[in-house]
């Protein structure tokens, strides 16, 4: 259907109730006293919410809205909602009630949602409490229900941090005040809050949804944890970018309705490079925003799918053999008025406000590439890192050679200054004349310099981005924070930068960083490798981490070790969870099916033998079928065992035993598996193939 500019204007963000909403509907003192609370940080004035509540309920029940529900986002990077009628009976009839009390407190009990230990179980409770500076937004479930969503905190008793919301506010706040302090003595007199600005790449796959419900691992795993090749993957390079077929572009036009609607500027869409695969990417906002977003983008992906017939994967690695899905995170600075502090400009080497910022993110990824790694890791994560379309397990930071020659420049230490590459031409007239980017596109860094943002690429596609942009805006403001003790001590800037810039140049690099060499490289240099989840979280947990997260207020020692078990726990779980949908994936349907094949070669080889004919491709399969169910059964016997003997304590030892005991026994059955289906006939082989789910929508 045809849209209209105004049409879409009015769609854009009708579900949410806005700055502009509140404008018109509140009254001018009270929406005054909430901008100064959104605007400043200041503690909200809990009497102008009881007006606030009434203009949400009035708004929400004018679109037809009957609950209202604190959106929250636990520690299992998940959302959660409890919904409330606004219907509350009264003399007789019934009465639409929202209060100022409701708005601003709930209570959940808490004992249902990962709490890593900071839960007493004597106070199960846990307490949502509305982010002001977050708007509330309307959600139409495909079942009918309307309800109005509010973005709340949620946090136990004693008023520690449940969710990942929280630390995201506290980083955001921590990063804004050593941002400022920085800029005084850079001589800007006016900027009194920085922000970080948060742009979110979301891959996923889009499969059948009937073949879906036919695959039982990828329904409780996520993921096919067998599956031979098919015969064509993705070595054509004829998806990435491709026209888009016609069912994904009704899907996605969908998608982008709804995503409008509750003001999430869905802004780029394409195909991505493994069959199935496609990329949605919203337009940057705050941090805390954009993490809220893609959430909901999250959620969309998978109502919509669902609606159309399809499912949407989010899994890091749904199938192996093709690429797997991440999440870019493109990450700037801004002032409140709207200045990129990351922006190079046209003379970068003069521009020391940039330099001083720009180098202060290198040095933190530096200093805590542990804590970035850890954010991206887990054990859904773990399948496509270091894999050959994705990131090393292993921060270094990309950002071109023009660049690291203009900051070599402006520490004194080089005389050269890059003049850029100049013009492209095509060759073609009518194409007009590209500038070569300064900043060429690496595609193979984990951390690349893009212009006038930095874009981390290590975060899984269904991994919350909130644990990262925590992470991003703490390891900063720790840097800015060393940046601006020197600078009030009365050093030169230049002075600091140098010291940044030698100190942190190790992790720095401009090339190719899938290629064995710079492994080799990045060994002598000193950085340091996390292959698996487990080594990650282990980040986490040391002094330093601790009080980094301490000194800046983001977490306290209780509330750091709560997210390691909570980490932990889910990795174990996500293991255990994995192998027992492969034994009973293997004894349900595999084996049989494999078994029967035996069968059926041996009844074949006697009848042809008795009717006096000789039956080489008869035995020769049937040996090898054989030998494959000998294997998969002897595997599958080891893994049942692992399940029986792991225990599932929360520990640092324990996620590491499960991960060695059971990886790689998964692999095992894996391998006989996918060698039995590649010599099945397909009447017999019981779930639907690689080819069908990649190749059919
Ligand atoms: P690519 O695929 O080349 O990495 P996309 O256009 O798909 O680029 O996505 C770029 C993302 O970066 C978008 O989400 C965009 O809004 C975001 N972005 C652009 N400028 C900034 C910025 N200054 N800060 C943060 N994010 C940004
Ligand atoms: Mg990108």
């Amino acid at each position: 259907m045809k849209k209209s500019q105004e049409m879409l204007a009015d769609m854009f963000g009708q579900n949410v109730f806005s700055d502009k909403v509140m404008q018109t509907r509140l009254p001018q003192n009270v929406y005054k006293t909430l901008h100064r609370t959104v605007d400043e940080g200041a503690e909200l004035d809990p009497a102008i919410a009881e007006v606030i509540a009434a203009a949400m309920k009035e708004w929400a029940v004018e679109r037809g809205a009957t609950h209202y529900t604190h959106w929250f986002q636990p520690m299992n990077g998940q959302t959660a909602e409890k919904q409330d009628a606004f219907l509350t009976p009264h003399a007789g009839g019934v009465l639409l009630e929202f209060t100022g009390k409701a708005l601003i407190r709930g209570e959940a009990d808490a004992s249902s949602f990962p709490s890593g230990g900071l839960r007493a179980t004597f106070e199960a409770r846990g307490y949502t409490a509305w982010d002001c500076t977050s708007p509330a937004f309307i959600r139409e479930d495909p079942d009918g229900v309307i309800s109005l969503c509010i973005p709340t905190a949620f946090c136990s008793y004693a008023g520690e941090a449940l969710d990942t919301r929280t630390p995201l506010l506290r980083a955001q706040e921590a990063l804004s005040r050593q941002a400022v302090r920085v800029l005084r003595c850079l001589g800007d007199t006016h900027t009194r809050r920085v922000k970080a600005n948060v742009g979110l790449e979301q891959e996923y796959f889009l499969i059948d949804r009937e073949l879906y419900r036919r695959r039982r691992d990828l329904i409780y795993t996520g993921r096919t944890l067998f599956g031979a090749r098919p015969p064509k993957g993705q070595e054509m390079e004829d998806q990435y970018y491709a026209a888009i077929r016609q069912r994904v572009s009704e899907f996605m036009a969908e998608l982008n309705e709804e995503l409008w609607k509750m003001g999430v500027a869905a802004k780029t869409q394409h195909n991505e490079v493994a069959p199935s695969q496609h990329e949605v990417a919203v337009l940057f906002d705050d941090a805390v925003a954009a993490c809220d977003q893609n959430q909901l983008t999250m959620m969309l992906l998978r109502k919509v799918a669902a609606r159309r017939g399809m499912a949407a994967l989010l899994h890091e690695k749904p199938f192996e053999g093709v690429s797997g899905s991440g999440k870019h995170n493109n990450w700037s600075l801004s002032t409140e008025d709207g200045r990129n502090l990351l922006n190079p400009g046209k003379h970068p080497e003069e521009n020391i406000v940039f330099l001083l910022f720009f180098m202060a993110v290198i040095a933190a990824v530096d200093e805590h590439a542990g804590l970035l790694r850890m954010a991206a890791a887990s054990a859904s994560n773990d399948h496509r890192l270091g894999g050959h379309e994705a990131p090393t397990p292993m921060l270094s930071v990309f950002i071109g050679e023009a660049l690291l020659q203009m900051v070599e420049h402006a520490c004194g230490l080089s005389e050269r200054v890059f003049k850029g590459h100049g013009e492209i031409s095509t060759g073609v007239t009518t194409i007009p004349k590209l500038f070569a980017d300064d900043t060429d596109r690496n595609r193979t860094s984990p951390f690349a310099f893009t212009g006038n943002k930095f874009e981390f690429r290590m975060l899984g596609s269904s991994e919350s981005a909130s644990t990262l942009n925590t992470v991003m805006a703490t390891v900063v403001a720790d840097q800015l924070a060393q940046v601006a003790d020197r600078l009030e001590a009365g050093d030169e800037p230049v002075a600091v930068l140098r010291d940044l810039f030698t100190t942190h140049r190790r992790v720095i690099f401009n090339g190719n960083s899938y290629s064995e060499a710079w492994r080799e490289e990045a060994k002598r240099r000193g950085l340091v490798e996390y292959p698996t989840t487990v080594e990650a979280i282990e980040t986490l947990t040391t002094e330093k981490s601790i009080a980094l997260f301490e000194r800046h207020g983001v977490l306290t020692r209780t509330e750091v070790i709560s997210r390691a078990v909570v980490r932990e726990d889910a990795y174990i779980k996500t293991l255990r969870i994995e192998a027992r949908t492969m034994v009973k994936m293997m004894h349900e349907l595999v084996l049989p099916a494999a078994m029967r094949w035996q069968d059926e070669l041996a009844q074949q080889k006697r009848h042809i033998e008795a009717a006096g004919m000789k039956t080489p491709v008869q035995t020769g399969q049937l040996a090898f079928v054989s030998g494959q169910v000998e294997a998969l059964a002897r595997h599958l016997a080891e893994l049942e065992e692992a399940l029986r003997r792991l225990h599932s304590t929360v520990s640092c030892e324990n996620a590491r035993e499960w991960r060695d005991a059971v990886l790689p026994t998964m692999a095992e059955i894996r391998a006989a598996s996918d060698a039995l289906e590649t010599v099945l006939p397909r009447d017999l082989w019981p779930v639907p193939t690689y080819g069908e789910m990649l190749f059919h929508v």
